[in-house]
């Protein structure tokens, strides 16, 4: 893309969920149109969108459509095949790139990848037999967490090991689905904080401050902003971010995980290549949504400020939490977010609501 997105030109969005929806709405705010695709009829993104097409991420058809309709393409979530992307932005722009894409999808490249970047991570092996993942429990001294190498999210499709010998390797890769793993040391983090940060076409780059996030069940619960982190450590998260936004001549917002170890250094747990759940709390306490950033940076505009005008708290509404929104919506400072989903199965993500502390 060369210059500005002029107002009025539409912007694709692969992928029709909660972020994809409050994309769209960002992007109607920037005057912008925007087309969801997605197979799902009525999804959340397209009950805000100007318009859906109905078919599969890697439809040719779907594809097409696209890049026909669109000024620029982007995507909500990091499963999207990378083929896809890369045949689509042979015709029409496409950021995040493909690349970072690529890195994201596979738990090893992403790793490796970062490491080359001069970053660090957990220590980890590929694991692609039940000898491989004896092999690297004794590298880490009997404790790890298995993983599946691609299409993981929300801690599904992972295993912890502690004081762990051969007998207990033993069918385990079959046990996992016999599809490619990888061992993670076991690390004995503080807490875990993330850093949502954005890079413009022109190579300018803004940065929230991290975010401290609290799991249940393997979904994020809470962001807590600020995070109890030294000045040094929140740094060293940035300067990270920076880099790999860099290294990955990436355009458009990311989500980048940390772990914090006890001596305030922090290890990258993982990217993730698109507005992130830990990033919500931004609609409510900046004059700049990470989904607004978003948008700018792909159209070309300048990135907006960062700061943040409240100390705040972010938590998911899952499953039937969506039924405290009434009372919610009953509090002075709290900014209430709800996804437009039917029906409030357990597990799903229903909503979202940041209170201000003021
Ligand atoms: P992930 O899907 O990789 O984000 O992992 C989900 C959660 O599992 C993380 O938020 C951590 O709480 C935990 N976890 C993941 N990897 C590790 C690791 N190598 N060491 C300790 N805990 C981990």
């Amino acid at each position: 893309m060369t210059g500005l997105l002029a107002p009025g030109s539409t912007i694709g969005i692969i992928g029709g969920g909660q972020l994809g929806r409050m994309l769209a709405m960002a992007a109607a705010r920037l005057g912008y149109q925007t087309i969801v695709l997605e197979p799902q009829a009525d999804c959340p993104a397209a009950q805000v969108a100007n318009r859906q097409i109905i078919a599969g991420y890697d439809d040719a058809h779907g594809l097409a459509g696209l890049a026909q309709d669109c000024a620029v393409v982007t995507y909500e979530f990091e499963n999207v095949p990378v083929r896809a992307v890369e045949l689509l932005s042979a015709d029409v722009p496409v950021y995040p790139p493909p690349r970072a894409l690529e890195v994201a999808q596979d738990r090893v490249t992403e790793k490796a990848s970062i490491n080359a970047m001069g970053i660090s991570t957990a220590g980890f092996v590929p694991v692609d037999s039940d000898d491989d993942l004896v092999d690297g429990l004794a590298r880490f001294g009997g404790s790890g967490v298995l993983k599946t190498r691609r299409l993981g999210y929300d801690g599904k499709g992972q295993r912890v090991f502690r004081d762990a010998d051969a007998a207990d390797a033993a069918g385990v890769y079959d046990a996992m689905g016999g599809v490619p793993l990888i061992l993670e040391a076991l690390v004995p983090f503080e807490r875990e904080i993330s850093v949502i940060a954005a890079r413009g076409v022109d190579g300018a780059i803004e940065v929230y401050d991290p975010a401290e996030n609290a799991h249940r069940a393997g979904i994020l619960h809470s962001s807590t902003i600020p995070a109890s982190v030294s000045d040094v450590t929140a740094d060293a998260a940035r300067v990270a971010a920076e880099a790999i936004l860099t290294g990955l001549d990436y355009v458009g917002v990311i989500g980048v995980e940390f772990f914090v170890l006890a001596d305030g250094s922090v290890l990258v747990n993982e990217i993730a290549p698109r507005v992130h759940n830990s990033g919500h709390w931004t609609e409510a306490a900046c004059a700049v949504s990470q989904f607004e950033q978003h948008i700018r940076a792909i159209a070309g505009l300048p990135l907006g400020d960062t700061r943040r005008h409240s100390d705040c708290v972010m938590e998911n509404l899952i499953g039937d939490d969506v039924l405290r929104a009434p009372q919610l919506l009953a509090e002075p400072d709290v900014v209430l977010h709800l996804y437009g989903k039917a029906e409030a199965r357990p597990g799903r993500k229903m909503g979202h609501f940041t209170r201000l502390k003021r």
